[in-house]
């Protein structure tokens, strides 16, 4: 899923997982620098990951999708594979716009995964089915 970011993102993203294995904190430059490559979206996406909203669903056909759980209390699917969020903001600023690179959601993803600190869910393919159909009306 790397592959999809741009390597100045990714080798932040490392850096930062980096640090945290060997210090378990962020380093204030490497949060500058998040801020720089990510805009607001960085803050808003620690935020995210410090309250574990961060959920990793597989299922036993070996799909993986995301769900995390939004400031306004929505939950929003995301699909690392192919950097796509549900959210009205990833529609607007990364889709139409194409001013940001990502939005906090998806940017939260990473960082709950450079940082361990993703939730874990398995559930059947039914289930998975059903998380990826049930799409909200009011998008
Ligand atoms: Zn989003």
């Amino acid at each position: 899923m790397e592959t999809l970011l741009p390597a100045v993102a990714e080798e932040l993203l490392k850096e930062v997982k980096k640090a945290f294995v060997e210090t378990s904190h962020i380093p204030d430059e490497l949060l500058l620098a998040l801020k720089f490559v990510f805009g607001s979206s960085a803050l808003y996406a620690l935020d995210l990951v410090d309250q574990h909203c961060v959920t990793r669903i597989t299922s036993p056909s070996g799909r993986v999708v995301f769900q995390v759980l939004g400031s306004s209390g929505k939950l929003y699917t995301c699909y690392s594979s192919c950097h796509y969020c549900s959210c009205p903001s990833f529609t607007f600023s990364v889709l139409k716009k194409n001013d940001s690179l990502l939005c906090k959601h998806v940017l939260a993803i990473y960082l709950s995964q450079a940082l361990g600190a993703c939730q874990e869910r398995s559930v059947s393919d039914k289930q998975l089915s059903q998380i990826l159909l049930a799409r909200e009306d009011d998008e």
